[in-house]
């Protein structure tokens, strides 16, 4: 998918109500106190600018999962004042979304002025994108920017639906995202090596499919490496498998062999033998592991042809963990690829998620050229299918 869609920097928003979708989906502790702010912090510089540009901002985004109703658990009330500190203006705070408080505030908004409304989840109508409801949120504003990469696989009233009644442009998180992103699809620098893990290869079908288009090299490790391995006769003991993707596994690899793709699967695994932090461990090849011996992360062998693929790359996108890296003693292979991503010179690209987590928790993050700020809609990226967020922005 290639995106060439205008960005706030494309309009003129002074003394405009502009409404700005972000993701603002943060982490709180049982109080409500916010644990990380990273999502807001993100959110900052396409705030900044507008507010710059004597725009008239009312900020919108979904917390947590409050299934359609007003429930004080989820309420953007935190945010506002989380964001009220970065910004050094006071942003007002909403009693709702499209209700009697919304629209006053945002009626008497001045330019330089921010409000944020209450979450949109509240409303059912949200995730259905009702037509209705988004016209209303719509009708607070007079321009629309999404900023919220993290939804934008979502085709909700105020990711997509809105874009139906307002001038409609991205935010700079989502224009970052999809220069990046769609540079390294439609015109990578290579070799272009994907490492793809995690546990289940049925979540990562069509990403594996599409990137068999583009890279010269697919690497895949982690607990979706097993099912590969028993479609061509290992022997994978307790490892994960999925049964009914043995023929899939044979197809990608015949595609592979087609499309003269390298395809690097782990060769030797690190087994326990039980699924827990404490068990008993050693090393053996991948397709001789034991009955009552489960595959719990990549062997020292693998770890040495992975890391070499990596080197010798020109862009490396990763999605998931190498093995159960939550256990300390099954995290070195996931380690040692965030390790080598980071020392290459390659143009490198982590989907979010668990694969995002360890390079940040091991330090890596100022090394990565970029780390998604979506775990799915980057998954989806990849897939090459269409972002609805993205799709219904304005060409330029
Ligand atoms: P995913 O959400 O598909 O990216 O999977 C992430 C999860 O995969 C993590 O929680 C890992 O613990 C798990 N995982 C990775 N490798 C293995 C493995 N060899 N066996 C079981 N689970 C694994």
């Amino acid at each position: 998918m290639t995106y060439n869609k205008k960005s706030i920097e494309d309009i003129n928003p002074q003394g405009k109500r502009v409404l700005v979708r972000c993701d603002f989906n943060v982490p709180q502790d049982e109080n409500g106190n916010i644990t990380s702010e990273k999502r807001i912090v993100a959110s900052l510089p396409t705030i900044k600018y507008l507010l710059s540009k004597g725009a008239r901002v009312i900020l919108c985004s979904h917390l947590g999962r409050p299934k359609g109703e007003i429930n004080p658990k989820y309420s953007l009330k935190p945010v506002a004042e989380c964001l009220s500190k970065h910004l050094g203006i006071g942003v007002k705070m909403a009693e709702d979304v499209i209700g009697s408080s919304a629209k006053a505030i945002a009626g008497s908004l001045k330019d330089g002025e921010a409000m944020l409304l209450e979450n949109v989840r509240f409303h059912k109508e949200e995730e259905k994108n009702d037509p209705e409801f988004a016209r209303e949120l719509a009708s607070l504003a007079e321009l629309y920017v999404n900023d919220a990469f993290g939804a934008a696989h979502r085709a909700h009233a105020s990711t997509a639906g809105v874009a139906a009644y307002l001038p409609a442009v991205c935010g700079y998180l989502i224009q970052k995202e999809i220069s990046i992103m769609g540079e390294a699809l439609n015109n990578p620098k290579r070799p272009f090596v994907a490492i793809l893990g995690g546990a289940k290869v049925s979540d990562k079908l069509g990403v594996i499919n599409n990137l068999l288009e583009k890279v010269d090299a697919l690497i895949i490790g982690g607990g979706m490496a097993y099912t590969f391995v028993k479609a061509q006769g290992g022997k994978i003991g307790n490892s994960l498998c999925e049964e009914d993707k043995l023929d899939y596994a044979r197809d990608m690899i015949k595609k592979a062999a087609d499309k003269g793709v390298k395809l690097l699967i782990s060769s030797d695994a690190v087994v326990a033998d039980k699924f827990s932090a404490d068990a008993e461990k050693k090393v053996t090849d991948v397709g001789e592991i034991p009955d009552g011996w489960m595959g719990l992360d990549i062997g020292p062998e693998t770890v040495s042809t992975f890391t070499e693929a990596v080197r010798g790359a020109g862009t490396v996108v990763w999605n998931g963990p190498m093995g159960v890296f939550e256990f300390e003693r099954f995290a070195e292979g996931t380690k040692a690829i965030a390790a080598a991503i980071a020392e290459s010179d390659a143009i490198s690209i982590i989907g979010g998620g668990d694969s995002a987590s360890a390079v940040k928790k091991l330090g890596f993050e100022g090394r990565i050229t970029h780390i998604s700020t979506g775990g799915g809609a980057s998954l989806e990226f990849l897939e090459g299918l269409e972002l609805p967020g993205i799709a219904c922005l304005e060409d330029k």
